[in-house]
């Protein structure tokens, strides 16, 4: 059986892991997907075999682990490692990306010894994510003077609740995972937006208790297809590129995204004025058509504008 693009044998099962699945093959083997996704967030900082946690040092010490905490714990070298709740996971990468009818899934896989891949990458069977390893909290009977102490792939799968999911047949191979461009493409005849955060989610309605149907990311530009305002946030309707229709929302104030408006042209005034009153105040433009402006300023810069008389 193929388990990630190797040859691996199942070390613990869904049913005694309860929320994911372990697989152990050579140390340092490559490590692939059987399907396509999005990589969304990768921790690369840890070092096999010296910052792997001592299990009894875990177990010893479990009832103060607490998410957002930083731990200082005793690697498997005896090592000091600083470790918080969310990295015992060690070097990891989490994947967007969707079944065949359309279903988000997130990826998990954990305890690499080494990520190749960033934020971001579109990733599918041909790419190398990582290699094996024993990063964070691992559990082996090997001696710890063993480099391979513990090595194994962690793979974890939640659906859009976050619920864990059996992640056996997308480790096999036997389903396969889909992933589509999702944004649109540029166009000056069209209402757009640019996502200007790392991520928003996209909504079935416009309100954040609806279900989520996927995320927009940083860079990325969708249409506009209706707007709804209330009184947190505002709503844009989208359809992205893989077909799903829902809604992303921006935080009045929040600067989530960058709108791009069909009929709001922004144009520098290309006369220089003739006058200048104060050498240090600067006409930027000359408003044409009444509208709302959006201007950048980067940090510690300054902007003035000349008051009509
Ligand atoms: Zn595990």
């Amino acid at each position: 059986m193929i388990y990630l693009g190797s040859t691996r044998v199942l070390t613990q099962d869904f049913g005694s892991h309860k929320y994911a699945e372990d697989y152990a093959g050579d140390h340092k083997s490559i490590v692939k997907m059987n399907g396509q996704g999005k990589v969304i967030q990768v921790i690369n900082r840890f070092k096999s075999h010296e910052d792997s946690i001592n299990y009894q040092t875990f177990l010893n010490n479990q009832s103060r682990w607490k998410d957002g905490n930083i731990y200082h714990c005793v690697s498997i070298t005896g090592k000091q490692v600083d470790m918080s709740y969310d990295e015992l996971g060690g070097n990891q990468i989490v994947i967007e990306t969707y079944t065949n009818e359309g279903t988000l899934l997130t990826f998990r896989l954990a305890h690499l010894d080494q990520v190749l891949v960033h934020n971001g990458d579109f990733v599918d069977e041909g790419t190398i994510l990582g290699y094996q390893g024993n990063t964070g909290l691992v559990l082996s009977s090997k001696a710890t003077s063993n480099e391979t102490y513990g090595s194994h792939v962690h793979l974890e799968i939640r659906n859009q609740d976050g619920t864990p999911l059996n992640p056996r047949s997308y480790a096999t191979g036997e389903i396969k995972t889909t992933y589509k461009k999702q944004s649109n493409e540029l166009s000056k005849d069209k209402d757009q937006f640019k996502v200007i955060v790392d991520n928003i989610n996209i909504r079935q309605e416009p309100n954040t208790t609806s279900n989520i149907l996927g995320m927009v990311y940083m860079n990325e530009v969708y249409t506009i297809l209706e707007t709804v305002k209330s009184s947190e946030y505002t709503w844009y309707k989208i359809t992205t590129g893989r077909g799903v229709t829902g809604y992303v929302a921006s935080k009045i104030g929040g600067q989530w995204v960058e709108l791009m408006l069909k009929n709001e042209e922004i144009k520098p005034d290309p006369e220089v004025p003739d006058e200048v009153i104060d050498p240090t105040y600067e006409l930027l433009f000359t408003c044409k058509k009444t509208g709302t402006y959006y201007v950048k300023l980067v940090e510690n810069e300054q902007l003035y504008i000349k008051k009509n008389k």
